[in-house]
């Protein structure tokens, strides 16, 4: 799979992941990685922990999430 974005520029890179909103292909020049925190609800008697996961997204996401 190419990058999307590239694509558009009529250039073709090899897609290193794939956007989780929109489903594109994006190159290690495109793709934006943010760790996010996921926090499960409190249960009573359980100790609450943090979960780290990896989110990534394509330029034309990010920036449609951004101006929001
Ligand atoms: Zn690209
Ligand atoms: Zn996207």
């Amino acid at each position: 799979m190419n990058c999307y974005e590239c694509v558009q520029q009529g250039r073709a890179s090899e897609a290193v992941a794939v956007c989780r909103l929109c489903g594109a292909g994006v190159c290690a020049d495109h793709v934006h990685s943010e760790t996010i925190q996921v926090r499960e609800p409190a249960q009573p008697g359980k100790v609450i922990h943090d979960q780290r996961a990896r989110r990534l997204t394509c330029p034309v996401c990010r920036a449609a999430e951004e101006s929001a």
